[in-house]
């Protein structure tokens, strides 16, 4: 059967650190982040697209890109993930993985069958906020955090978009309990009613500065 997937961005400089790249979008996701601006690809109906048209429309790209990324959605829900990266592998791009974080085995398969170069893995909130803020219990996101950290194949990055609900002091917890040592944070502004400014969202990253080698600001 064909693969089908939910969309793509033929090129972004944002979302691969340092690289320009694709972007693919899978759709379906077990979260319900209040937030989210990918809502119209959380059921799985939306992948619509035909896979085998968007990799002949890399190919003919692979000159001018870098990198692949996948993205969701929540690309580890999708039971067409591995042969997906597997396609990608084949245009000699590389490749970064976006991850909520909630399927610790399935990013640890693809790192270690050296199908993914980056993880960007989500941590949304402290444990305590995270059914509020995305629906599911932060078990699993810790235990892919704790993988990533323990791995040396490939870089990774903790990325933290700054819902309204979280207070500094939220942050500042996550940053103590998840974060800590960790070599990159990037902190999101959150476009959704009641979002702190950017000047605020600058603020709160300047105090974080202790929990990771690079804070990284984005969407301001
Ligand atoms: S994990 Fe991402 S795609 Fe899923 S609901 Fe949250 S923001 Fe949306």
């Amino acid at each position: 059967m064909a693969i089908r997937i939910a969309g793509w961005q033929k090129l972004s400089l944002i979302d691969y650190p340092g690289k320009m790249a694709a972007v693919i979008f899978l759709a379906g996701c077990n979260m319900r982040c209040h937030y989210c601006h990918n809502y119209h690809i959380l059921d799985t109906r939306a992948n619509c697209l035909d896979f085998a048209m968007v990799l002949a429309e890399l190919k003919k790209r692979t000159a001018w890109l870098d990198a692949v990324v996948v993205s969701g959605g929540e690309p580890t829900v999708s039971p067409t993930l591995l042969p997906i990266l597997r396609q990608l592998r084949s245009l000699g791009l590389l490749i970064k993985l976006d991850t909520n974080g909630t399927r610790p085995e399935i990013v640890r398969t693809v790192v270690e069958a050296g199908l993914v170069d980056y993880v960007a893995l989500d941590i949304k909130a402290p444990a305590s906020k995270y059914r509020d803020i995305a629906g599911l219990p932060i078990d699993k996101v810790l235990m892919t955090a704790a993988y990533l950290r323990s791995q040396k194949r490939i870089p990774y990055l903790f990325r933290t978009t700054v819902s309204p609900r979280l207070t500094v002091g939220d942050l500042q917890n996550m940053g103590q309990t998840i974060i800590a040592g960790a070599p990159c944070w990037q902190i999101q502004q959150c476009r959704t009613v009641g979002a702190y400014s950017d000047a605020e969202i600058r603020q709160m990253a300047e105090s974080l500065k202790k929990y990771a080698l690079y804070i990284v600001v984005t969407g301001v």
